[in-house]
């Protein structure tokens, strides 16, 4: 089946008998985002994780301070 990627358009054909197929046709809403994209937020996330960890790092280090 032919899929778009939500955020480029990218059109990707996968595999109809490919859990995401069955996924995606059992589910209307459920969006589509291709390997690109998935992995450009996955790494978005990584950084806002580590930005997490590092203010609170920060916090603590302020607090120890006063
Ligand atoms: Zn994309």
């Amino acid at each position: 089946m032919r899929v778009q990627c939500v955020l480029c358009d990218r059109i990707d054909t996968i595999d109809d008998e490919s859990l995401l197929a069955k996924r995606l046709r059992n589910r209307p809403i459920h969006t589509y985002m291709c390997e690109e994209c998935y992995q450009r937020i996955a790494e978005k996330t990584k950084a806002r994780l580590a930005t997490g960890k590092f203010r609170i790092y920060r916090s603590n280090l302020t607090n120890d301070e006063w």
